[in-house]
């Protein structure tokens, strides 16, 4: 059992008692002297503070158990199975950890003269080769922090193409599936286009009669991700190739899918023109609250001249930027994005090696359908759709309304059991949805208890429904209100001072 903080852990400046110190003073003021001199003295009178920052004054024991305290209320890969469907919420290898923990890198300046910073320049240019060949797209841009910041991307990057066509002015529509993740219309729209949605089949694939009524002459191009969200292979991607390219638009692979097909299938094989993959899912790296993240995008010869600067080129000899690419879309981000993942998705992929990386993507489909077959076998939940899956599935919960008890309520109960919640209400063709992703680095262990903890719910929701309706019980934090958890009128961030000891109680 772990330490069950609450809600109203104080702050570190709560705790604060004016006098403590924590640490030793890193440079001896003699030095400071020498080196620097007087400090005080380069800040302009007006700017100076008139007293010390209400800074917390603890020890390094209490700095350390609030941290503790504070990291024991969350939840991570590191604690146990984390099976949020779409999310690929993977264990992240310490052994990535260790390559970014260098003073090497961590010094490095992104200004610095190419000349100096070779080996990093190396590093992206092989990474980027690596990604190439993997996605079997021709160049590749680090740049992107996301998943979604790689569609938006390579939205922009369509629209340089049909301007390029003269074609941008008539060519406004953006199609995406009906299972589509919620930031491909979104990204669409940003960039300025329509978006149209296509339905799926019985089978929950895109239906290739709707899809060939709205392909033409305004289509700008097709965003999809393969396997689906429903985890089912798309298998008629070439057939949809042919109509999207067909009516003159292009393919966008959403990678976020990919962790089942890595070194099995490529997207550039599958007719895709433009590739974003998630090193945070697929490649290991962590996720971060929301960021940061690495969503490198891929693309044809043919679209190439599009990308963002600086590429990373290699003369045989030295590694330098190309700022001269005439038809950039420009910058996505400042310098080279979140270096310290790509170094992270470089060792994972370095490790592991071309059959590693295979074993992936079995395992990733072998742990999934080995929870869905067991799930199944129980009777309990219906599964949508064809029945056959990849690296992830999504039940409905419908069954349960009846009793009151909807799909919320079930992952809810769940938390009571020391498991995390699958993802819910995604995709919304699935009424109720429980959206499962067992990634490959679980133990049977670890699958048994999620398909023992989804079953174990499920019949309590049948027997006693308010218990249910009602989780979670156990952990330090119980239902939360999410309508008021996401309005802006009703979230309160700000913080105030409790402790009558602590300084700075002007703060709030
Ligand atoms: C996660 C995800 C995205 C967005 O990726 P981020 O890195 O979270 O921005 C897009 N599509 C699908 C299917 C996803 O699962």
């Amino acid at each position: 059992m772990y330490h069950q903080a609450s809600w109203d852990e104080p702050l570190l400046i709560e705790r604060s008692h004016p006098g403590k110190i924590g640490h030793l003073p890193t440079l001896p003021s003699e030095l400071e002297k020498k080196t620097v001199g007087e400090t005080s003295r380069l800040v302009p009178a007006s700017l100076r503070r008139r007293g010390p920052p209400p800074l917390p004054e603890l020890s390094e024991p209490e700095v350390i158990r609030h941290f503790i305290r504070l990291s024991q209320e969350n939840y991570s890969p590191d604690l146990g199975i984390y099976p949020l469907g779409s999310c690929t919420m993977k264990y992240n290898p310490k052994s990535s950890e260790l390559a970014v923990q260098t003073p090497k890198l961590e010094k490095l300046h992104p200004e610095q003269d190419e000349s100096t910073v070779q080996g990093m320049l190396a590093l992206m240019f092989n990474l980027e080769r690596i990604l190439a060949e993997i996605t079997g797209m021709s160049r590749m841009t680090l740049q992107p922090a996301a998943g979604a910041h790689g569609e938006y991307l390579g939205c922009l990057i369509m629209r340089a193409f049909h301007r390029s066509m003269r074609e941008l002015d008539k060519r406004i529509e953006m199609i995406v599936p009906d299972s589509a993740h919620g930031t491909n219309p979104a990204s669409a729209a940003m960039a300025g286009f329509k978006v149209i949605v296509v339905p799926s089949n019985s089978d929950g694939r895109v239906d290739l009669d709707a899809l060939a009524n709205v392909a033409g002459p305004r289509t700008a191009g097709l965003m999809i991700t393969n396997p689906n969200t429903l985890g089912i292979f798309e298998k008629d991607i070439l057939e949809i190739a042919e109509v999207i390219h067909n009516a003159g638009g292009l393919l966008y692979y959403d990678g976020a899918n990919f962790n089942p097909l890595l070194g099995k299938v490529r997207p550039g094989d599958m007719g895709f023109d433009i590739v974003h993959l998630n090193l945070h899912k697929t490649f290991a790296t962590p996720h971060g609250g929301g960021g940061p993240g690495a969503g490198p995008v891929g693309v044809t010869k043919a679209l190439e001249r599009f990308l963002p600067i600086p590429l990373i080129e290699f003369d045989g000899k030295k590694y330098s930027y190309n700022y001269h690419l005439p038809d950039s879309i420009g910058k996505i981000r400042e310098f080279f994005g979140n270096v310290g993942i790509l170094v992270r998705a470089y060792a994972y992929i370095l490790n592991l090696g071309s059959d590693g990386l295979k074993v992936v993507a079995e395992t990733s489909v072998l742990n999934t359908n080995y929870v869905l077959s067991r799930v199944m076998a129980s009777g309990l939940y219906e599964l949508p759709f064809a029945r056959e899956r990849k690296h992830e599935f999504v039940l409905s919960a419908k069954s349960l309304s009846g009793q009151g008890v909807r799909a919320m309520d079930l992952a809810k109960r769940m938390l009571d059991h020391g498991v995390h919640a699958p993802t819910t209400y995604f995709p919304q063709i699935v009424d109720e949805a429980l959206m499962i992703e067992a990634p490959e680095t679980e133990s049977l262990q670890d699958l048994d208890l999620l398909v023992d903890t989804l079953i174990s719910v499920y019949r309590e929701a049948q027997t006693s429904p308010e218990t249910v309706k009602s989780a979670p019980h156990s952990t330090s934090v119980g239902r939360i209100d999410d309508v008021k958890a996401s309005h802006p009128k009703t979230l309160t961030l700000h913080w105030s001072i409790r402790s009558s000891e602590s300084r700075g109680s002007d703060a709030s």
